[in-house]
C-alpha cells in the first residue's frame, strides 16, 4: 500500500496550490475571499467549467479521477502518475545511470522525471474544442425548462405557424410529440414505467420543409440540434461515418456540454437511403446494417464519443453520452413509396364487395398520407427500425398557394428580407400579386419545393440591388409579372412623385 500513500501525498500538491485548494477546509473568511477572487478572474471561471484531461492517457477528470496539477495547465491522473513512479522503481530500468549523467545539467537534480520535457512547450496542448464541460453535481441538476414551462402543444404549434407555412397535420403531431417527450424527460417517468420514446419518422417530398420544421422547433425549445445525413453513415469499420458520429455532432452543437446534449434533438435526413438493398448477395454495409446499428441508439444507450473530433483515436478525449432522452427525428422523401401505397390500395379496392375503380388512386395527390407501416417495410425499412420510430407522419408537397405564402408570410420571409435591405436605402420594395404567382409557378416547375424560390428571387433581385442604389431619387420599386417573365421591367417611382401623390 506504500504506493498508494505516495500518490495521496502527491495529490496533496493541490492543497499547496491556492487555486485548487479544497474550500471545505478553509475558514469562512478565506472562503469568501477566494470566491471573490474567482469572480474577478472571469476567464479562469470559464476555464473551470471544463474538465481537466490527463496529459498522458487523455482521459477526462470524470473518468480518470483526481488529477495532479502541474504548471502550464498540465494535469496527470493518479494512475498515470503511479505508473511513472512504478517505472522509476523498476530495477530493470537504468534510471540510476541516467540520473548520474544529468547531475551535470543545471536544475536537473530536484525532479528529474519532470525535467525531461520542457513544460513551457506543452501549454495549450488540448485545443478548446476538445475540452469537455464538467457535469454539474447531481444535487442541483440543470433543467433547460421545468415541467410547468414546457409550452403546451397548441403554443408550440402557434410558434411554428409563424415560420412554417401549411403542413398543419405535421405541425400538430410534432407539437404533441415534443410536448410529451420533454414532459417525460423532465419528470423522469421513463425510469418507472417504460414509456416509448417519441422518436419520429417524417415522410415528405424534397423542399417541403422537413429540415426547416425541425430547425425551427429546436430553436424555439432552445435545445441543441444535430443534423446528419443517413447517406454518409456506414457500419463501423467501413469507409464513411460511424453511426455514433451523429451523437458526436450533437455534443459539438451543445458546446461539449454532455447534459445539454442528452436533451437534444438529432435529425437524420435522407433516411430512405438506408433502406435494405434488394437482390444483393453482398453485405449491406450502408443499408440494412446501418438500420441495425441505429436500433440501440434510437432506444437509448450509453455511447462513448470522441470530443472535438469525428473519430476515436488515441489523442482525443472520450466521454459518455446517454441517448435515452435524445429525441430522434428521421426524415426522407421515400421516392417510390407512392407506388407501393397505390399498389396496395388498388389491390384492396379491386377485391370482393368493396370492388372499386381499378385506377382510383392513380391521381390522388394526397396518396402519401395513406401510408402504413407495412408500406414502409415494403420500401426496405426493417421492422425493428420502424418499431423504434412510433410517430409516423407525412408532409404535403407544396402547392402554388403555399409557395406564394412562403414568399411573404413567415416571420423571416425572403421578401421581407429584401424589403428590409432596401429600406436601409430608404427605398420601398413591393411585389404585385401576379408577380408572386409567377415566381411560384417557376418554382413548381423545378420540382424542388420551396428550395427553388430563393434561387429564382436572387436571380432577378440581383439587377435591382445593383441598379437602385445608383439613383438617390428612386423611392419605390414594384416588381411585376412581366419582369419575372422577362417581358418587361419593374415599375419605378421617384421620390418627388411619391410625395406629390402623398
Ligand atoms: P426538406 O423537406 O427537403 O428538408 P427544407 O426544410 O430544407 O426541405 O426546405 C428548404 C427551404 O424551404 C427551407 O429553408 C425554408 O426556407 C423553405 N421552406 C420549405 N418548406 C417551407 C414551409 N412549409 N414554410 C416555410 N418555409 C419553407
Amino acid at each position: 500500500m506504500s504506493d498508494n500513500n505516495n500518490i495521496d501525498e502527491i495529490l496533496d500538491i493541490d492543497s499547496l496550490h491556492e487555486d485548487h485548494a479544497d474550500d471545505n477546509d478553509k475558514p469562512e473568511k478565506v472562503k469568501a475571499a477566494s470566491a471573490d477572487k474567482n469572480k474577478k478572474e472571469g476567464g479562469k471561471k470559464t476555464e473551470d467549467e471544463y474538465e481537466d484531461v490527463c496529459f498522458v492517457c487523455r482521459r477526462p477528470e470524470s473518468r480518470a479521477g483526481k488529477m495532479v496539477h502541474l504548471p502550464n495547465n498540465i494535469h496527470i491522473c493518479s494512475e498515470c502518475m503511479q505508473k511513472a513512479f512504478d517505472s522509476m522503481n523498476d530495477p530493470n530500468m537504468p534510471y540510476a545511470d541516467m540520473l548520474s549523467n544529468m547531475t551535470n545539467m543545471p536544475n536537473m537534480t530536484n525532479m528529474p522525471n519532470l525535467s525531461f520535457f520542457n513544460l513551457n512547450d506543452m501549454a495549450d496542448q488540448i485545443p478548446q474544442r476538445q475540452k469537455i464541460k464538467k457535469k454539474k453535481p447531481k444535487e442541483e441538476p440543470h433543467v433547460a425548462f421545468d415541467i410547468k414551462s414546457i409550452p403546451a402543444p397548441h403554443k408550440i404549434k402557434a410558434q411554428l405557424d409563424e415560420f412554417v407555412i401549411g403542413q398543419e397535420y405535421a405541425k400538430k403531431v410534432i407539437s404533441v410529440a415534443v410536448y410529451n417527450h420533454y414532459k417525460r424527460v423532465e419528470t423522469g417517468s421513463m425510469d418507472d414505467i417504460e414509456i416509448e420514446k417519441s422518436n419520429m419518422l417524417m415522410i415528405g417530398p424534397t423542399g417541403s420543409g422537413k429540415t426547416y420544421l425541425v430547425k425551427t422547433l429546436a430553436r424555439l425549445l432552445d435545445v441543441p440540434l444535430a443534423i446528419a445525413d443517413a447517406t454518409s453513415l456506414t457500419e463501423a469499420g467501413y469507409i464513411g461515418d460511424d453511426i455514433e458520429s451523429v451523437v458526436t455532432k450533437l455534443l459539438a452543437a451543445a458546446d461539449n456540454d454532455v447534459e445539454k446534449a442528452e436533451r437534444g434533438i438529432i435529425f437524420i435526413d435522407e433516411i430512405d437511403k438506408i433502406a435494405k438493398k434488394k437482390n444483393t448477395n453482398q453485405r449491406d454495409v450502408s443499408g440494412e446494417s446501418v438500420q441495425q446499428g441505429m436500433l440501440k441508439l434510437l432506444e437509448g444507450s450509453d455511447v462513448e464519443v470522441p470530443v472535438g473530433a469525428n473519430s476515436k483515436n488515441a489523442m482525443v478525449p472520450l466521454t459518455t453520452v446517454n441517448t435515452r432522452n435524445i429525441l430522434f427525428i428521421c426524415g426522407g422523401a421515400f421516392p417510390g413509396l407512392e407506388d407501393i401505397i397505390k399498389e396496395r390500395l388498388n389491390k384492396q379496392a379491386s377485391i370482393g364487395f368493396r370492388a372499386d375503380l381499378k385506377d382510383k388512386y392513380d391521381n390522388d395527390p394526397d396518396i402519401l398520407s395513406k401510408v402504413t407501416l407495412e408500406d414502409i417495410r415494403n420500401f426496405g425499412m426493417i421492422p425493428e427500425f420502424i418499431g423504434r420510430l412510433p410517430i409516423v407522419y407525412t408532409l404535403q408537397g407544396l402547392t402554388k398557394d403555399m409557395l406564394v405564402k412562403i414568399l411573404k408570410e413567415p416571420k423571416n420571409a425572403i421578401l421581407k428580407q429584401y424589403q428590409k435591405l432596401l429600406a436601409l436605402d430608404e427605398v420601398r420594395l413591393e411585389f404585385e400579386d401576379q408577380a408572386l404567382e409567377a415566381i411560384a409557378e417557376k418554382a413548381l416547375e423545378k420540382k424542388t419545393g420551396a428550395r427553388a424560390l430563393r434561387a429564382i428571387i436572387e436571380e432577378f433581385m440581383l439587377d435591382i440591388m445593383y441598379e437602385i442604389p445608383k439613383d438617390d431619387n428612386i423611392g419605390t420599386v414594384v416588381i411585376t409579372r412581366q419582369y419575372i417573365e422577362h417581358t418587361g421591367g419593374p415599375h419605378i417611382e421617384m421620390r418627388g412623385v411619391l410625395s406629390l401623390e402623398g
